[in-house]
């Protein structure tokens, strides 16, 4: 585990220092939980974007796109039922004056236990080799029953809670099993209250003629009151989808992890409007699909998890996650939920107009149901990073730091560097360069020597790095050189469009998608 942890650190670090990530407002000591993407984070930021966004739009007829506003109307926010109950509830330390998330604290608790199970069935298997039956191990085993069954009691206990709002009984949890603050280590808790995460500002500018409005904490509402527009503009049928890409602002009471848990992040969402009753197919279709998205950037299958919600909100008849497998564990990057007729129908109720579709093929008008797809630009460029950072040992004794990004979605897909600033090389490099850069996000270096330059080029995932020597002046051929195995290849000059088109191209991504 600490190893991991020094893991995430070291990514953190690489981050900032190649130009991926900057905590925000640096030189006035930062701001909680906001950061800055740098010249190479966007890149890559845009480039995932753009997959989600083309995978959504160009590969089904039925799903277009729309972007809007980030302050909507305060009603669209009651109607949602964000102001009401978009709340997490906190806890403070009266010693480290830290506050939590009274629910985390319990989760980790949780967690605990789990990891202390996990422990000794991996001791076991240790001890047992190949004849370890793990199943019967865990269901036999003294100890390993004693604790599931101390998880168990917590969890019902803790679920209970959850689902009945009841604070007081959060703060006996924390009391009962002697949860201790992680900085302080005391036990000198508050009370448990609600804490709503939307940030509220004015709009308006005379004092009187104010309102009071929020920063939105998610795209989605956006898409629910466009529906019509969208409908009755695009002559659209069900089924049919709408897309956004957009920030999405939450007062997070526990800001960690990096870009994990951010209080201003992007979402990247899709709404699915289905006939009532059919939603539950769509709802797996969408969960396939969406696995499928992931899957095909080959960082690893095993790298994910479906987990299904056991507890879902009012409103909703089915929902997921999809779970990655981060440096701390598994953790949510998308969510997939089947969110019936509730926001369209609020918004009717809430607005006063009429918000229907007329089937034609049923001659009858109602209020589609909804399968949602919502995912963190954010989290999803975390989780590249960590699957793609790795330190290697090289033989005699060097080492580097490679990242192995997918690669159509690496911000430099070829580095061009003339092996040295002399002897018509510089000018050869300018001419690939002119013919590569209309296609490909192309970096020209002549400074170092040229060890140093892949070194810097593998630290940003750079898939190819093009040399320039005394050959390619007098034959038009240049080394080709892999990031990841590091192999070195001659080709002809002509030939580079196709191979780097080949390795990176983002439609042969999408292609492994239909
Ligand atoms: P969590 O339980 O981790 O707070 P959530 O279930 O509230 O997440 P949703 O409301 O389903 O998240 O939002 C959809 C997606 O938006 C999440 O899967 C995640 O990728 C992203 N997301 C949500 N909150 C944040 C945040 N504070 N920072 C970065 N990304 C976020």
């Amino acid at each position: 585990m600490a190893q991991k942890e020094d893991v995430f650190k070291k990514i953190v670090s690489h981050a900032k220092e190649y130009g991926f990530v900057f905590p925000s407002s640096e030189i006035y000591d930062g701001l909680g939980a906001v950061y800055d993407y740098g010249q190479n984070g966007v890149e890559l930021k845009n480039n995932i974007k753009r997959y989600w966004w083309e995978s959504m739009t160009l590969l089904h007829e039925n799903i277009v796109g729309i972007d809007s506003a980030i302050f909507m109307h305060p009603t669209i926010w009651k109607a949602s039922g964000h102001v009401d109950a978009f709340n997490d509830p906190l806890i403070d330390n009266k010693d480290s004056k830290k506050r939590y998330r009274a629910d985390v604290l319990i989760e980790d608790e949780i967690a605990k236990i789990e990891e202390k199970i996990d422990k000794e069935v991996a001791k076991a298997a240790k001890r047992f080799g190949d004849s370890f039956d793990e199943a019967m191990f865990r269901q036999t085993n003294g100890r390993v029953l004693e604790h599931q069954q101390k998880r168990d009691v917590l969890h019902s206990r803790y679920e209970k809670a959850m689902n009945d709002n009841d604070l007081k009984e959060l703060r006996q949890i924390i009391e009962d099993y002697a949860i201790v603050d992680p900085i302080s280590g005391t036990r000198n808790w508050t009370d448990v209250r609600q804490f709503n995460l939307m940030f509220k500002t004015q709009m308006g500018s005379s004092a009187d003629a104010t309102m009071d409005v929020y920063l939105r904490p998610e795209t989605a509402q956006g898409i629910f009151v466009n529906f019509l527009n969208v409908q009755k503009t695009g002559r659209m049928r069900l089924p049919f989808g709408i897309a956004q890409i957009g920030k999405a602002f939450r007062n997070e009471i526990v800001a960690r992890q990096f870009i994990f848990r951010m209080r201003e992040f992007e979402q990247m969402e899709m709404q699915f409007f289905v006939r009532p009753g059919e939603e539950l197919n769509y709802f797996e279709m969408w969960k396939e699909t969406r696995m499928k998205w992931h899957k095909a950037l080959g960082m690893g299958d095993e790298k994910y998890r479906y987990h299904d919600h056991e507890k879902l909100a009012h409103y909703a008849n089915a929902a997921t996650d999809i779970e990655f497998q981060m440096p701390f564990g598994f953790k949510e990057v998308e969510g997939i939920h089947s969110r019936t007729n509730f926001d369209l129908s609020q918004h009717e109720k809430f607005s006063g107009k009429k918000i229907q579709y007329f089937d034609p093929e049923l001659n009858e008008s109602y209020t589609p149901y909804v399968i949602e797809t919502s995912i963190g630009v954010d989290r999803m460029f975390l989780s590249v990073l960590c699957s793609s950072y790795e330190e290697q040992q090289l033989e005699g004794g060097d080492t580097r730091v490679v990242l192995h990004l997918p690669k159509a979605l690496a911000p430099v897909k070829c580095a061009i560097l003339p092996l040295v600033k002399k002897d018509g090389m510089p000018e050869k490099a300018r001419e690939i360069m002119d013919m590569l850069k209309f296609d490909f996000a192309c970096q020209y270096e002549e400074k170092d020597s040229v060890g140093k330059r892949y070194r810097r080029q593998d630290a940003i995932g750079t898939p190819f790095c093009i040399t320039i020597d005394g050959q390619t002046v007098e034959d038009n051929t240049v080394t080709l050189r892999d990031r990841d195995t590091m192999q070195q290849e001659r080709v002809a000059i002509s030939e580079l469009p196709r191979i780097i088109g080949e390795a990176c191209s983002l439609n042969n991504l999408l292609k492994k998608l239909v």
